[in-house]
């Protein structure tokens, strides 16, 4: 595919912009966008960065009645000596590919959407926040926008990318949160959407959300579809064990969402030789492994926090308090290689970093 010329509207209206410790996750967006049209007969074309704006779409368009729609998520960071850097974006607009593949939705070119992103992210750099543990978020999507009802793919489609800088997750450091194992409501099965990051798989999710947080909790650990026995995902989180120095990850198995923070804590791990396994378990081995004392630590893995403890998980009126409900070494350890690595305060041996 041919890389198809950028055209640049500048805004005339900035906006100002946030105190970091002010900021809420996704409310905050930067002065411009970028957009890019699809229609069947020409392909991707049109690509531009526009002022950020609401767009105006058909009340028939396709996005609103079938979902078919993908994103992405992923952030710029800012490093002490100032320069820009992205964690591993290749493997988010691969990511979108396959999503897209799933949902119907034409590929893009990844290489001059990695263009178009990076012109984007330079143009709003002063949006990157630079206090410790924050940066922009950056939310590729795809939404179809043929007007038709038919239940059929969308002969047209809208690629966007909005910016929003974001705060420290843990603002106050890394506490270990409460979660409860989900045995009612199923996120994904096998041959459904699970591995593509689509809307439904998210909004679905809300009602066990809900009954987590009516409980205490903070978040919901979801079990496969058919067996209810399986341990697949922590919320919008990949989940790692360490049980008797042993770190056990559920293996990709057409339901997981193939986390890029996943796939780097297993490479860092065989890098320091830690023994490190992706392999089914299931919700009672885990809690045999707990009754026997060898369940050593828990943590959820994305991109929203990196590394997320697991203090407590409630299953069933039973409840598993990990390490005490104290960040674990192992979890410590990787919670700083990986933001060392995505900040530029440590050396990026696996060429990780894309600097914009
Ligand atoms: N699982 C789900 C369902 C997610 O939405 C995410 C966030 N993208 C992850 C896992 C973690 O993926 P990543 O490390 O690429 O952010």
């Amino acid at each position: 595919m041919n890389e198809k010329e950028l055209e640049i509207v500048k805004s005339t209206n900035k906006k100002s912009k946030p105190q970091t410790d002010q900021i809420s996750f996704g409310k905050t967006f930067t002065d411009h966008m970028f957009i890019m049209d699809y229609e069947a007969d020409i392909g991707w074309n049109n690509p531009r960065i526009v002022p950020y704006e609401p767009i105006t779409l058909d009340p028939a368009s396709m996005i609103f009645h079938y979902g078919q729609t993908v994103f992405e998520g992923l952030k710029a960071y800012r490093s002490e000596d100032n320069r820009i850097l992205l964690f591993r974006p290749d493997k988010n607009l691969q990511r979108l590919n396959l999503s897209s593949e799933r949902l119907s939705i034409p590929a893009i070119d990844e290489e001059s959407v990695m263009n178009y992103l990076k012109q984007l992210v330079s143009l709003e750099q002063d949006w990157i926040p630079t206090t410790e543990g924050t940066s922009l978020y950056i939310r590729p999507f795809i939404i179809a926008t043929e007007t038709n009802l038919s239940v059929a793919p969308s002969q047209s489609y809208k690629f966007m990318i909005i910016l929003s800088p974001v705060g420290s997750y843990f603002s106050g450091g890394i506490k270990p949160v409460s979660i409860n194992v989900e045995e009612q409501f199923t996120r994904a099965v096998k041959g459904g959407t699970g591995t593509a990051k689509t809307a439904g798989n998210y909004s679905s999710g809300y009602q066990a959300q809900a009954k987590a947080k009516n409980e205490g909790n903070a978040d919901v650990l979801w079990l496969d579809g058919l067996e209810k026995r399986y341990i697949e995902e922590v919320g919008s989180m990949n989940i790692f064990f360490k049980i008797n120095g042993e770190v056990v990850t559920p293996e990709l198995n057409g339901s997981i969402l193939n986390g890029i923070t996943r796939m780097s804590i297993i490479e860092v791990l065989n890098e320091w030789e830690i023994p490190v396994v992706e392999r089914k378990i299931s919700i009672e081995e885990l809690y045999q492994a707990y009754a026997d004392g060898e369940l050593e630590e828990a943590f959820g893995a994305g991109t929203a926090a990196v590394i997320s403890p697991v203090g407590e998980l409630n299953w069933l009126g039973r409840k598993m308090v990990i390490n005490n409900n104290q960040i674990g070494a192992l979890s410590k350890k990787l919670y700083d290689e990986i933001t060392g690595i995505q900040t530029g305060k440590l050396v990026d041996s696996h060429q990780w970093i894309l600097e914009v």
